[in-house]
């Protein structure tokens, strides 16, 4: 797909993108998806966004968020970054990104789902096993942010799934390092979904905080109640696991 610029701007047949994809799919969401939902657009900016998920993913180009989720505008607050990692609350990983959205979501928005989803074949994973070019600096740092999840094994692709799952666990476990996620947690106002979408299969494994494995969507009792267990009501009242 061409980033080069290509057309006048002043017709808007696609006869004039010469040849600009971008430019193309720009108009068609304008011209095709927008009039559709144009009426929850309006409303999303006379009230303001209300999303009720906090969505970390990786930003693997196969990783559809919006898709897994069905969700539509104004649903998820979305942040992605290589591995669906979460840095310490702690700041020692300097400016970041990841975990401003966080405090912005938890704070501000105050969501009541934060999910993270990692996924198969995933490349940040993999890296754990593999040199980093020299020069990526900032990714070689980035990947220690997993590499409490790798395993001492020959990565063979049942260890790159293993450490994949591991990963998202350990994200889970950093996101109750950051005060107002445990708060919140703990009084039963947020929930913590651990997700690995096996993108071949389309199917999406919730981890499962009781039997500490991750169990595919299809026949899963819940879409993840992590990290901790069993979770308390504001009524004080201890849900009751819907497993046997
Ligand atoms: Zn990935």
């Amino acid at each position: 797909m061409g980033l080069q610029g290509g057309a006048s701007g002043e017709d808007c047949d696609s006869s004039a993108a010469g040849g600009d994809d971008l430019l193309l799919r720009l108009r068609s969401f304008k011209s095709d998806y927008f009039p559709l939902h144009q009426q929850r657009f309006q409303d999303l900016v006379a009230e303001g966004q209300h999303p009720t998920t906090l969505f970390i993913g990786c930003s693997d180009s196969r990783l559809l968020p919006y898709l897994l989720t069905g969700a539509g505008p104004g649903e998820l607050f979305l942040v992605r970054n290589v591995g669906a990692f979460v840095p310490p609350y702690d700041g020692s990983y300097g400016h970041h990104g990841t975990a401003a959205a966080i405090e912005f979501a938890v704070l501000s928005l105050q969501v009541g789902h934060i999910i993270v989803c990692g996924h198969s074949h995933c490349g940040a994973i993999k890296a754990l096993y593999e040199e980093v070019p020299a020069e990526a600096n900032n990714l070689r740092r980035w990947l220690d942010l997993g590499r409490d999840a790798a395993l001492p094994v020959v990565p063979t692709p049942d260890a790159l799934r293993r450490t994949e799952q591991r990963a998202v666990v350990l994200q889970l476990e950093r996101l109750m390092d950051y005060p107002m996620v445990r708060r919140r947690v703990v009084a039963g106002q947020i929930s913590l979904h651990g997700w690995h979408c096996v993108i071949e299969d389309g199917e999406v494994h919730v981890f499962d905080v009781q039997s500490g494995r991750f169990v595919a969507a299809s026949v899963a009792t819940h879409s993840g109640t992590g990290p901790y267990h069993p979770y308390v009501e504001h009524d004080g009242q201890v849900l009751s696991d819907e497993n046997p």
